[in-house]
């Protein structure tokens, strides 16, 4: 019998999270790879994933801890460790920084008290969905299912209410079907956790059963119930956040992305990745097909589509023959709203004549709050935050000041602190609330709200009544954008078309062309025909011109073309590092000697140092480089060695983001 009990490495949900050396004795029970384990940690007991068997040092037995537990629960899969060391090299993270989005909370393993419920879809799949998909949505659901089993990647691309969702819930139904392996699990990532409940609905009443949620709105309960009934297997459709990529599927047998091209998908929380890239990739290690669904799909997507490494599913029409929405140019040079006022007379005109035929009407501001800065009428001094590099927005509602970016909040000052006027400063430029106060001058009549992230207690009632046309008319934010179908909605009215258009931004077109276009799409959706108005000082813009015939075709091929020239993504690499530390001074001095240490490699360049598009949040300062390179060339290696030669110190933050999505 050998004496030395049998070592394991073990990873754990921590920033520097090893593998560590374990030693365990279960008494002949043996650990394998993927088993979850209890193991002592700097005083502590931590949960982790046996990553590796055998030790990586040679320390004696005496120096190296045990295992204190295993539990009895499925292994971590192949595929998921595969997703979770790909991420980690792709995006330069430490493996136990990744371990902790595959592992998020330390209640799993302490077995629930009252008994787990009873999951749908424990028995066969009900049978009652509907067959009479029209041809095109059959041929598309058809062509997915032929896959299941195997990795491959679709685009499903079509105008907004052509039946894109019902195709995915067939081609999810077929998932569970016994004639295709029948024991599958199916997980729908949506961008925004506002949209969870309506699809929640809508996916119930057609299935029979509400599906398992995961997103950051659950209570630690939820989130354990169901974490343990996708591991077991039992909650068979999942609907998302992108945080649901992480979870311990047993037999994921397909991925769908609902507006893939959202920006929402790529966040920059503790780990930089994006959603998209993460389901192709996980949907590759599970051998089961990726479904990305989109109106005005990315232009990496399209791309991939034209490349045939995506198959590409259209949906060319409408539903029943809805119609799309018309849609018209206001050119505010000449339509002019009167003095402080937002809205032009020709989109007063239509409003009015949709309030006296009883629809709907959704005004559309990219802004929350009152007005976006507040000026100085002696000296034009704008109210900034003290703590970032961005202006104070007013929020009247709560009589308020505050800082979109750190959260924090002030009172109005009285004083100007460059002239010393005392009483000048006044609100510059709409939000939503400044559009709502002159809708209910206008139309005192009229039952209206405001939908923003502001609202977020009331926002899942407000959407309730506006499908049950308790609304007459909603100003909104891009919350309102999305996915939503609200069948007496006629009228959409942007109020600001220009927003977003200028800015040196490469994506700020592909935005600005998929947020107008997602924002009219909410108009006639159903019987009723829908029209959009969209104010703008530069109707000439290609944007909106491309908009205006409906050539989303030609603007994509245009935004194409540029970003070929350029060699941005996908013709080319890129990466961006953000420092940021309190003492200015001191950063700019790491950057200059950093920039002096950048990598020589044929092909790659570097920009920057430059003040990063918020050049301070929080209180600290921020400079970012940006590397670019051909796409045949791997940036991680190189980005890796040139990190190595920054200082070691908590007084600098790096953030690396792979792919990142803006400039800045
Ligand atoms: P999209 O996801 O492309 O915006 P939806 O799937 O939401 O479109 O479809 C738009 C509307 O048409 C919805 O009310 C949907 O229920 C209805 N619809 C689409 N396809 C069918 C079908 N084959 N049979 C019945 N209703 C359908
Ligand atoms: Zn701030």
């Amino acid at each position: 019998m050998s004496t030395t009990a049998p070592r394991i490495q073990v990873l754990l949900p921590l920033p520097a999270g090893g593998p560590y050396d374990y030693q365990y004795n279960f008494g002949g029970e043996d650990l394998a790879v993927g088993h979850y384990v209890a193991v002592p940690f700097a005083g502590r007991t931590e949960h982790g994933v046996v990553w590796a068997l055998g030790s990586a040092s040679d320390l004696p037995d005496a120096k190296i801890k045990t295992v204190t537990q295993k539990f009895d629960m499925p292994p971590m899969t192949a595929a998921l460790r595969h997703l979770v060391a790909w991420l980690a090299d792709y995006t330069l993270q430490p493996l136990g920084n990744i371990l902790k989005l595959a592992l998020p909370t330390g209640d799993v393993f302490t077995p629930p008290k009252r008994k787990v419920k009873e999951w749908l879809f424990t028995s066969p799949v009900p049978d009652h969905l509907p067959a009479a998909l029209t041809p095109a949505q059959a041929t598309a659901r058809a062509a997915i299912t032929a896959t299941l089993g195997t990795f491959q990647t679709f685009l499903l691309d079509g105008v907004t209410g052509s039946g894109k969702t019902e195709v995915y819930f067939e081609a999810a139904a077929d998932v569970l079907r016994p004639e295709n392996n029948g024991s599958g699990q199916a997980l729908l990532l949506l961008p925004e956790i506002a949209l969870t409940q309506q699809m929640t609905a809508r996916f119930a009443q057609r299935f029979g059963a509400p599906p398992a949620l995961w997103h950051s709105g659950l209570t630690p309960a939820q989130r354990r119930e169901n974490w343990l009934a996708i591991q077991r297997g039992e909650a068979r459709m999942v609907i998302g956040a992108r945080s649901a990529l992480f979870l311990p599927f047993p037999k994921l047998g397909l991925i769908i992305v609902d507006e893939e091209h959202d920006p929402s998908y790529k966040q920059d929380d503790s780990v930089s990745y994006h959603a998209r890239d993460v389901a192709v990739m996980r949907a590759k290690q599970e051998s089961c097909p990726c479904l990305l669904v989109s109106a005005t799909p990315s232009v990496e997507t399209i791309v991939n589509a034209e490349r045939e490494k995506y198959t590409l599913l259209h949906l060319p029409v409408r539903y029943a023959g809805a119609q799309m929405p018309t849609l018209n140019l206001i050119d505010l040079r000449k339509d002019t709203p009167p003095r402080q006022q937002w809205l032009s007379p020709t989109l007063r005109d239509v409003i009015t004549k949709n309030l006296a035929a009883g629809e709907q009407t959704l005004l559309f501001l990219n802004r929350r709050g009152y007005a976006p800065l507040m000026l100085c009428r002696a000296c034009g001094a704008r109210v900034t935050c003290r703590n970032c590099s961005s202006w104070m927005v007013l929020h009247k509602s709560e009589n308020l000041l505050r800082c979109h970016h750190c959260g924090r909040k002030e009172a109005l000052p009285r004083q100007c602190k460059h002239c010393q006027a005392e009483d000048k400063f006044a609100p510059s430029g709409p939000g939503v609330e400044r559009v709502a106060e002159e809708v209910t001058a206008l139309w005192p009549d009229a039952r209206i709200t405001i939908l923003s992230s502001d609202h977020e207690k009331t926002l899942a009632q407000n959407l309730q009544h506006l499908a049950d046309h308790k609304l007459d008319i909603v100003i909104g934010t891009q919350l309102l954008a999305k996915g939503h179908h609200f069948p007496n909605l006629t009228l959409v009215g942007v109020v600001d078309g220009d927003l977003g258009l200028q800015g040196a931004d490469p994506r700020a077109s592909e935005r600005t062309y998929q947020l107008l276009h997602q924002v009219s799409g909410r108009a006639g959706r159903a019987e009723l025909p829908g029209q959009v108005f969209i104010q703008t000082h530069q109707p000439e813009h290609p944007v909106l011109q491309a908009l205006l015939r409906g050539d989303r075709n030609g603007f994509l091929q245009m935004e194409i073309s540029t970003r070929q020239a350029a060699g941005l993504p996908p013709f080319g690499r890129l990466a961006a590092i953000i420092l940021a530390a309190h003492k200015e001074e001191w950063l700019h001095n790491i950057c200059n000697d950093f920039a002096r240490t950048a990598p020589k490699a044929e092909g790659i360049r570097i920009l920057g140092p430059a003040p990063a598009s918020m050049s301070k949040i929080r209180g600290q300062y921020r400079m970012r480089f940006i590397m670019m390179g051909p796409p045949n060339v791997k940036l991680q290696p190189l980005l890796r060695d040139w990190l190595r030669h920054l200082p070691r110190t908590r007084a600098l933050r790096v953030q690396v983001d792979i792919d990142p999505q803006q400039f800045g």
